[in-house]
Protein backbone atom coordinates (compact mmCIF):
# COMPACT_ATOMS: atom_id res chain seq x y z
CA UNK A 1 0.00 0.00 0.00
CA UNK A 2 1.42 3.66 -0.73
CA UNK A 3 1.32 5.63 1.89
CA UNK A 4 0.39 8.77 0.29
CA UNK A 5 -2.27 7.54 -1.93
CA UNK A 6 -6.07 6.93 -1.08
CA UNK A 7 -7.09 3.74 0.52
CA UNK A 8 -9.53 2.25 -1.89
CA UNK A 9 -11.22 -0.65 -1.47
CA UNK A 10 -14.35 -3.14 -3.28
CA UNK A 11 -17.05 -4.84 -2.56
CA UNK A 12 -17.59 -8.43 -3.91
CA UNK A 13 -21.23 -9.64 -3.08
CA UNK A 14 -21.37 -13.66 -3.32
CA UNK A 15 -24.80 -15.61 -3.76
CA UNK A 16 -26.46 -16.56 -7.29
CA UNK A 17 -30.19 -14.75 -5.56
CA UNK A 18 -28.53 -11.53 -5.90
CA UNK A 19 -27.57 -12.13 -9.22
CA UNK A 20 -31.02 -13.47 -10.26
CA UNK A 21 -32.67 -10.52 -8.41
CA UNK A 22 -34.10 -12.37 -5.50
CA UNK A 23 -32.72 -10.28 -2.99
CA UNK A 24 -31.67 -6.69 -3.33
CA UNK A 25 -28.00 -6.45 -2.88
CA UNK A 26 -28.70 -3.97 0.39
CA UNK A 27 -25.09 -5.27 2.17
CA UNK A 28 -22.83 -3.15 -0.34
CA UNK A 29 -24.98 0.04 -0.12
CA UNK A 30 -24.26 -0.35 4.07
CA UNK A 31 -20.76 -0.92 3.34
CA UNK A 32 -20.21 1.81 0.70
CA UNK A 33 -21.26 4.48 3.22
CA UNK A 34 -19.41 3.29 5.93
CA UNK A 35 -16.16 3.12 3.55
CA UNK A 36 -17.32 6.62 2.24
CA UNK A 37 -17.11 7.42 5.85
CA UNK A 38 -13.99 6.07 6.54
CA UNK A 39 -12.34 8.04 4.34
CA UNK A 40 -11.87 4.88 2.35
CA UNK A 41 -12.47 5.48 -1.63
CA UNK A 42 -14.73 2.90 -3.50
CA UNK A 43 -14.32 2.66 -7.41
CA UNK A 44 -15.59 -0.94 -7.80
CA UNK A 45 -18.67 -2.81 -7.16
CA UNK A 46 -19.90 -6.79 -7.93
CA UNK A 47 -22.23 -9.28 -7.65
CA UNK A 48 -21.09 -13.26 -9.09
CA UNK A 49 -23.05 -16.30 -8.31
CA UNK A 50 -22.18 -19.33 -6.23
CA UNK A 51 -19.05 -20.98 -8.36
CA UNK A 52 -15.69 -20.89 -7.82
CA UNK A 53 -14.17 -20.22 -10.43
CA UNK A 54 -15.99 -16.88 -11.00
CA UNK A 55 -15.28 -15.87 -7.07
CA UNK A 56 -11.71 -16.42 -8.05
CA UNK A 57 -11.65 -14.53 -11.03
CA UNK A 58 -13.41 -11.64 -9.57
CA UNK A 59 -10.88 -11.56 -6.58
CA UNK A 60 -7.93 -11.28 -9.11
CA UNK A 61 -9.73 -8.43 -10.90
CA UNK A 62 -10.58 -6.51 -7.41
CA UNK A 63 -6.50 -7.39 -6.38
CA UNK A 64 -5.21 -6.12 -9.42
CA UNK A 65 -6.44 -2.29 -8.62
CA UNK A 66 -7.95 -2.44 -5.13
CA UNK A 67 -6.24 -2.55 -1.75
CA UNK A 68 -9.00 -3.82 0.46
CA UNK A 69 -11.33 -6.72 -1.01
CA UNK A 70 -14.70 -7.46 0.53
CA UNK A 71 -16.08 -10.50 0.07
CA UNK A 72 -19.88 -10.38 1.60
CA UNK A 73 -21.66 -13.67 1.47
CA UNK A 74 -21.22 -17.18 0.68
CA UNK A 75 -20.29 -18.35 4.57
CA UNK A 76 -22.79 -20.19 5.11
CA UNK A 77 -22.83 -24.56 5.87
CA UNK A 78 -23.69 -25.49 2.50
CA UNK A 79 -22.31 -26.99 -0.78
CA UNK A 80 -22.69 -23.22 -2.61
CA UNK A 81 -20.71 -22.02 -0.13
CA UNK A 82 -17.74 -21.23 -1.80
CA UNK A 83 -16.05 -17.93 -0.84
CA UNK A 84 -13.85 -19.14 2.20
CA UNK A 85 -12.77 -22.12 -0.54
CA UNK A 86 -12.09 -19.51 -3.79
CA UNK A 87 -9.99 -17.10 -1.33
CA UNK A 88 -8.04 -19.84 -0.39
CA UNK A 89 -7.41 -21.02 -3.70
CA UNK A 90 -6.55 -17.39 -4.10
CA UNK A 91 -4.20 -17.24 -1.71
CA UNK A 92 -2.62 -20.71 -2.65
CA UNK A 93 -3.12 -21.10 1.04
CA UNK A 94 -4.68 -24.94 2.60
CA UNK A 95 -7.56 -24.50 4.84
CA UNK A 96 -7.13 -26.27 8.51
CA UNK A 97 -9.59 -26.39 11.05
CA UNK A 98 -9.17 -23.82 13.75
CA UNK A 99 -10.29 -26.39 17.19
CA UNK A 100 -10.97 -22.69 19.23
CA UNK A 101 -13.44 -21.64 16.87
CA UNK A 102 -14.47 -25.25 16.64
CA UNK A 103 -15.75 -25.27 19.87
CA UNK A 104 -16.99 -21.66 20.33
CA UNK A 105 -19.35 -22.54 17.04
CA UNK A 106 -20.21 -26.00 18.89
CA UNK A 107 -21.17 -24.03 22.07
CA UNK A 108 -23.48 -21.80 19.76
CA UNK A 109 -25.31 -24.43 19.01
CA UNK A 110 -25.78 -25.51 22.33
CA UNK A 111 -26.88 -22.13 23.56
CA UNK A 112 -29.74 -22.91 21.20
CA UNK A 113 -30.28 -26.33 22.15
CA UNK A 114 -29.22 -28.33 19.22
CA UNK A 115 -26.82 -30.28 18.21
CA UNK A 116 -24.11 -29.40 15.71
CA UNK A 117 -24.80 -30.55 12.07
CA UNK A 118 -21.62 -31.71 10.78
CA UNK A 119 -21.98 -28.92 7.59
CA UNK A 120 -21.02 -26.50 9.98
CA UNK A 121 -17.64 -27.28 10.68
CA UNK A 122 -16.50 -25.16 7.66
CA UNK A 123 -17.20 -22.10 9.00
CA UNK A 124 -14.54 -22.91 11.78
CA UNK A 125 -11.71 -23.66 8.72
CA UNK A 126 -9.44 -20.94 7.97
CA UNK A 127 -6.32 -19.82 5.99
CA UNK A 128 -2.50 -19.35 7.82
CA UNK A 129 -2.48 -15.76 6.82
CA UNK A 130 -6.28 -15.27 8.00
CA UNK A 131 -7.73 -14.04 11.48
CA UNK A 132 -10.60 -14.71 12.49
CA UNK A 133 -13.82 -11.96 12.39
CA UNK A 134 -15.76 -12.83 15.62
CA UNK A 135 -19.35 -13.14 14.82
CA UNK A 136 -21.25 -12.61 18.17
CA UNK A 137 -24.94 -13.13 16.46
CA UNK A 138 -24.41 -16.17 14.22
CA UNK A 139 -22.36 -19.18 13.37
CA UNK A 140 -20.13 -17.75 10.58
CA UNK A 141 -17.31 -15.89 11.11
CA UNK A 142 -15.99 -13.52 9.02
CA UNK A 143 -11.71 -13.56 7.89
CA UNK A 144 -9.22 -10.40 7.22
CA UNK A 145 -5.93 -11.59 5.13
CA UNK A 146 -3.28 -10.03 5.01
CA UNK A 147 -1.06 -10.65 1.52
CA UNK A 148 0.82 -8.96 -0.53
CA UNK A 149 -0.23 -5.53 0.43
CA UNK A 150 -3.74 -6.40 0.14
CA UNK A 151 -6.36 -6.95 2.61
CA UNK A 152 -8.84 -9.55 2.06
CA UNK A 153 -12.05 -9.61 3.98
CA UNK A 154 -14.55 -12.26 4.49
CA UNK A 155 -18.31 -11.26 5.76
CA UNK A 156 -21.37 -13.33 6.43
CA UNK A 157 -24.49 -12.53 3.88
CA UNK A 158 -27.13 -12.17 6.85
CA UNK A 159 -27.32 -8.03 7.25
CA UNK A 160 -27.20 -7.85 10.76
CA UNK A 161 -24.15 -10.46 10.84
CA UNK A 162 -22.20 -8.62 8.11
CA UNK A 163 -22.59 -5.59 9.90
CA UNK A 164 -21.89 -6.92 12.96
CA UNK A 165 -19.02 -8.88 11.73
CA UNK A 166 -17.68 -5.40 9.33
CA UNK A 167 -17.67 -3.67 12.60
CA UNK A 168 -14.92 -6.34 14.07
CA UNK A 169 -12.93 -5.66 10.58
CA UNK A 170 -12.87 -2.17 10.89
CA UNK A 171 -11.26 -1.63 13.68
CA UNK A 172 -8.50 -3.75 11.91
CA UNK A 173 -8.31 -1.72 8.83
CA UNK A 174 -5.68 0.96 8.64
CA UNK A 175 -6.35 4.27 9.06
CA UNK A 176 -7.02 6.23 5.47
CA UNK A 177 -4.89 9.52 5.69
CA UNK A 178 -7.80 10.91 3.57
CA UNK A 179 -11.34 11.74 4.46
CA UNK A 180 -14.59 12.37 2.55
CA UNK A 181 -17.34 14.78 3.46
CA UNK A 182 -20.78 14.93 1.62
CA UNK A 183 -23.52 16.58 2.02
CA UNK A 184 -27.10 15.86 0.31
CA UNK A 185 -29.71 19.31 -0.66
CA UNK A 186 -33.10 17.89 -1.52
CA UNK A 187 -35.38 19.65 -3.42
CA UNK A 188 -38.80 18.96 -5.08
CA UNK A 189 -41.19 21.09 -7.75
CA UNK A 190 -38.45 21.23 -10.28
CA UNK A 191 -37.10 19.03 -13.23
CA UNK A 192 -33.10 17.49 -13.53
CA UNK A 193 -32.95 19.46 -16.34
CA UNK A 194 -33.79 22.89 -15.06
CA UNK A 195 -32.02 22.30 -11.95
CA UNK A 196 -28.79 21.26 -13.58
CA UNK A 197 -28.99 24.63 -15.75
CA UNK A 198 -29.20 26.41 -12.65
CA UNK A 199 -26.01 24.66 -10.86
CA UNK A 200 -23.89 24.17 -13.92
CA UNK A 201 -21.38 27.02 -13.05
CA UNK A 202 -20.63 24.22 -9.71
CA UNK A 203 -20.90 20.71 -11.56
CA UNK A 204 -18.07 21.12 -13.26
CA UNK A 205 -15.76 22.03 -10.59
CA UNK A 206 -13.26 19.10 -9.29
CA UNK A 207 -13.62 20.12 -5.54
CA UNK A 208 -16.20 19.90 -4.36
CA UNK A 209 -17.44 17.44 -6.81
CA UNK A 210 -21.39 17.84 -7.35
CA UNK A 211 -23.59 15.84 -8.45
CA UNK A 212 -27.92 15.62 -9.13
CA UNK A 213 -29.30 12.43 -8.44
CA UNK A 214 -33.26 11.93 -9.31
CA UNK A 215 -34.98 10.57 -6.74
CA UNK A 216 -38.25 9.58 -6.04
CA UNK A 217 -39.33 12.37 -4.24
CA UNK A 218 -37.70 14.90 -6.33
CA UNK A 219 -33.67 15.69 -7.41
CA UNK A 220 -30.84 15.14 -4.87
CA UNK A 221 -27.66 17.44 -5.23
CA UNK A 222 -24.81 15.64 -3.72
CA UNK A 223 -21.74 17.80 -2.58
CA UNK A 224 -18.54 15.82 -1.45
CA UNK A 225 -14.97 17.18 -1.08
CA UNK A 226 -11.93 14.58 -0.08
CA UNK A 227 -8.59 15.73 1.30
CA UNK A 228 -6.15 14.90 3.82
CA UNK A 229 -7.80 17.45 6.38
CA UNK A 230 -11.40 16.87 7.51
CA UNK A 231 -11.97 20.07 8.40
CA UNK A 232 -10.78 21.28 4.79
CA UNK A 233 -13.55 19.14 3.16
CA UNK A 234 -15.69 20.40 5.68
CA UNK A 235 -15.16 23.98 5.15
CA UNK A 236 -14.94 23.45 0.82
CA UNK A 237 -18.59 21.57 1.21
CA UNK A 238 -20.45 23.48 3.22
CA UNK A 239 -19.31 26.84 1.28
CA UNK A 240 -21.06 25.19 -1.58
CA UNK A 241 -24.03 23.86 0.08
CA UNK A 242 -24.57 27.73 1.45
CA UNK A 243 -24.09 29.15 -2.20
CA UNK A 244 -26.11 26.14 -3.94
CA UNK A 245 -29.14 26.21 -1.55
CA UNK A 246 -29.50 30.15 -2.05
CA UNK A 247 -29.77 29.27 -5.69
CA UNK A 248 -31.89 26.72 -5.12
CA UNK A 249 -34.10 28.42 -2.33
CA UNK A 250 -37.43 27.78 -3.75
CA UNK A 251 -37.38 24.17 -4.27
CA UNK A 252 -35.22 23.25 -1.16
CA UNK A 253 -37.14 21.21 1.46
CA UNK A 254 -34.19 19.54 3.45
CA UNK A 255 -30.88 18.08 3.66
CA UNK A 256 -28.90 14.72 3.56
CA UNK A 257 -31.61 12.34 5.13
CA UNK A 258 -34.67 14.37 5.53
CA UNK A 259 -37.59 13.34 4.01
CA UNK A 260 -40.73 16.03 2.95
CA UNK A 261 -43.21 14.20 5.29
CA UNK A 262 -40.37 14.29 8.01
CA UNK A 263 -39.97 17.95 7.42
CA UNK A 264 -44.04 18.63 7.14
CA UNK A 265 -44.31 16.35 10.57
CA UNK A 266 -41.39 18.19 11.96
CA UNK A 267 -42.88 21.75 11.66
CA UNK A 268 -46.04 20.53 13.01
CA UNK A 269 -45.07 18.88 16.25
CA UNK A 270 -43.09 22.37 16.73
CA UNK A 271 -46.00 24.18 16.52
CA UNK A 272 -47.46 22.09 18.52
CA UNK A 273 -50.33 21.38 15.70
CA UNK A 274 -52.08 18.15 14.89
CA UNK A 275 -53.01 16.36 11.63
CA UNK A 276 -55.89 14.07 10.59
CA UNK A 277 -56.20 12.15 7.43
CA UNK A 278 -58.37 10.77 4.91
CA UNK A 279 -57.37 8.09 2.34
CA UNK A 280 -59.56 6.02 0.10
CA UNK A 281 -57.46 5.28 -3.12
CA UNK A 282 -53.81 5.03 -1.71
CA UNK A 283 -55.21 2.20 0.83
CA UNK A 284 -52.95 3.44 3.78
CA UNK A 285 -50.26 4.78 2.11
CA UNK A 286 -50.10 7.87 2.94
CA UNK A 287 -50.59 7.08 6.73
CA UNK A 288 -47.95 4.32 5.94
CA UNK A 289 -45.09 7.45 5.30
CA UNK A 290 -46.34 8.97 7.72
CA UNK A 291 -45.71 7.06 10.12
CA UNK A 292 -42.34 5.90 9.28
CA UNK A 293 -41.21 9.29 10.29
CA UNK A 294 -39.67 9.98 13.95
CA UNK A 295 -42.43 12.50 14.45
CA UNK A 296 -45.58 11.41 13.56
CA UNK A 297 -46.12 10.55 16.98
CA UNK A 298 -46.50 13.73 18.50
CA UNK A 299 -48.21 15.68 15.35
CA UNK A 300 -50.45 12.73 13.90
CA UNK A 301 -54.12 11.66 15.15
CA UNK A 302 -55.37 9.28 13.06
CA UNK A 303 -56.29 8.13 9.56
CA UNK A 304 -59.80 7.39 8.02
CA UNK A 305 -59.34 4.75 5.71
CA UNK A 306 -62.89 4.18 3.68
CA UNK A 307 -62.98 3.03 0.46
CA UNK A 308 -66.61 3.52 -0.34
CA UNK A 309 -66.13 7.35 0.75
CA UNK A 310 -65.50 10.26 -1.07
CA UNK A 311 -64.87 8.22 -4.33
CA UNK A 312 -65.00 11.47 -6.90
CA UNK A 313 -61.73 13.17 -8.28
CA UNK A 314 -63.28 17.20 -7.31
CA UNK A 315 -61.70 19.61 -5.26
CA UNK A 316 -65.04 19.98 -3.28
CA UNK A 317 -65.17 16.18 -2.31
CA UNK A 318 -61.91 16.42 -1.59
CA UNK A 319 -62.42 19.47 0.68
CA UNK A 320 -64.91 17.61 2.28
CA UNK A 321 -63.08 14.48 3.47
CA UNK A 322 -60.03 16.85 4.62
CA UNK A 323 -63.06 18.80 6.76
CA UNK A 324 -64.50 15.36 7.98
CA UNK A 325 -61.19 13.70 9.08
CA UNK A 326 -60.01 16.92 10.93
CA UNK A 327 -63.37 17.22 12.61
CA UNK A 328 -63.92 13.32 13.68
CA UNK A 329 -60.56 12.90 14.98
CA UNK A 330 -60.39 16.84 16.33
CA UNK A 331 -56.84 17.66 14.87
CA UNK A 332 -55.43 21.45 13.70
CA UNK A 333 -55.14 20.28 10.12
CA UNK A 334 -57.00 17.60 7.67
CA UNK A 335 -54.87 16.25 5.04
CA UNK A 336 -57.50 14.32 2.40
CA UNK A 337 -56.67 12.00 -1.13
CA UNK A 338 -59.39 11.43 -2.51
CA UNK A 339 -60.01 9.97 -6.46
CA UNK A 340 -62.06 6.68 -7.82
CA UNK A 341 -60.62 3.19 -6.17
CA UNK A 342 -59.30 1.07 -9.12
CA UNK A 343 -59.62 3.17 -11.71
CA UNK A 344 -58.55 2.26 -14.84
CA UNK A 345 -55.00 3.77 -15.56
CA UNK A 346 -55.78 6.49 -18.18
CA UNK A 347 -53.55 7.08 -21.48
CA UNK A 348 -53.54 11.06 -21.16
CA UNK A 349 -51.13 12.52 -18.83
CA UNK A 350 -54.24 15.34 -18.91
CA UNK A 351 -56.54 13.88 -16.81
CA UNK A 352 -56.39 14.27 -12.96
CA UNK A 353 -56.30 10.81 -10.83
CA UNK A 354 -56.35 11.97 -7.61
CA UNK A 355 -58.20 15.17 -5.77
CA UNK A 356 -56.03 16.57 -2.40
CA UNK A 357 -57.05 18.75 0.22
CA UNK A 358 -55.53 20.23 3.60
CA UNK A 359 -57.79 22.08 5.85
CA UNK A 360 -58.13 23.92 9.51
CA UNK A 361 -60.67 25.13 10.86
CA UNK A 362 -60.70 28.47 8.43
CA UNK A 363 -57.79 27.31 5.64
CA UNK A 364 -57.94 25.49 2.56
CA UNK A 365 -55.40 24.22 0.14
CA UNK A 366 -55.82 22.08 -2.59
CA UNK A 367 -53.88 19.99 -5.51
CA UNK A 368 -54.47 17.33 -8.11
CA UNK A 369 -52.45 14.46 -9.55
CA UNK A 370 -52.57 14.39 -12.98
CA UNK A 371 -50.03 11.96 -14.45
CA UNK A 372 -50.83 8.77 -16.38
CA UNK A 373 -49.81 5.59 -15.30
CA UNK A 374 -50.13 2.48 -13.40
CA UNK A 375 -52.26 2.54 -10.25
CA UNK A 376 -49.14 2.00 -8.04
CA UNK A 377 -48.13 4.97 -9.69
CA UNK A 378 -51.02 7.17 -9.36
CA UNK A 379 -50.38 5.73 -5.50
CA UNK A 380 -47.48 6.87 -5.47
CA UNK A 381 -47.46 10.33 -7.01
CA UNK A 382 -50.64 11.17 -4.69
CA UNK A 383 -48.87 10.66 -1.70
CA UNK A 384 -46.02 12.78 -2.69
CA UNK A 385 -48.16 15.19 -4.18
CA UNK A 386 -49.99 15.38 -0.48
CA UNK A 387 -46.85 15.10 1.58
CA UNK A 388 -45.84 18.07 -0.81
CA UNK A 389 -48.76 20.04 -0.08
CA UNK A 390 -48.29 19.85 3.76
CA UNK A 391 -44.82 20.92 3.49
CA UNK A 392 -45.46 23.70 1.29
CA UNK A 393 -48.79 25.24 2.78
CA UNK A 394 -46.78 25.21 6.48
CA UNK A 395 -43.84 26.51 5.15
CA UNK A 396 -46.07 29.58 3.61
CA UNK A 397 -46.52 30.16 7.07
CA UNK A 398 -50.08 30.19 6.65
P1 LIG B 1 -24.76 -16.57 2.75
O1 LIG B 1 -23.67 -16.01 3.61
O2 LIG B 1 -24.39 -16.57 1.32
O3 LIG B 1 -25.21 -17.91 3.24
O4 LIG B 1 -26.00 -15.58 2.84
C1 LIG B 1 -27.12 -15.85 3.61
C2 LIG B 1 -28.25 -14.88 3.36
O5 LIG B 1 -27.79 -13.53 3.52
C3 LIG B 1 -28.84 -14.88 1.96
O6 LIG B 1 -29.78 -15.85 1.73
C4 LIG B 1 -29.46 -13.50 1.90
O7 LIG B 1 -30.73 -13.51 2.49
C5 LIG B 1 -28.54 -12.65 2.73
N1 LIG B 1 -27.62 -11.91 1.86
C6 LIG B 1 -26.51 -12.38 1.23
N2 LIG B 1 -25.89 -11.42 0.53
C7 LIG B 1 -26.62 -10.30 0.70
C8 LIG B 1 -26.50 -8.96 0.22
N3 LIG B 1 -25.46 -8.59 -0.55
N4 LIG B 1 -27.44 -8.06 0.60
C9 LIG B 1 -28.46 -8.43 1.39
N5 LIG B 1 -28.63 -9.67 1.88
C10 LIG B 1 -27.73 -10.60 1.55
MG1 LIG C 1 -25.19 -17.60 -0.29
Amino acid sequence: MNENKPLVAEIISVGTELLLGEIADTNSQYLSRRLRDLGIYIYHKSVVGDNKARIISEIKNAAARSDIIILGGGLGPTEDDLTRDALAEYLGEEMYLDEAMFEEIKAMFLCRQRIMPDSNKKQAMIVPSADFLPNPVGTAPGWIAKKNGKIFITLPGPPEEQKRVWHEAEQRLPVSKRHIYCRTIRTSGIGESHLAEMIKDYTLLEDPVVGIYCRDNGIDVRISSASDCLNESKIKTEASVEKLSEILKPFVYGYDEETIGGVALKKLAESGESLAVFENITEGLLTDNIMRETHWKSAYKGTLILPDAFTDVSEKTAIKAAKQARKQLSADWGLAITGIPNAEPEKTASKITAAIALASSDIIFTAFTKWAGTPEMVKQRAVRTALNLLRDSLEAGR
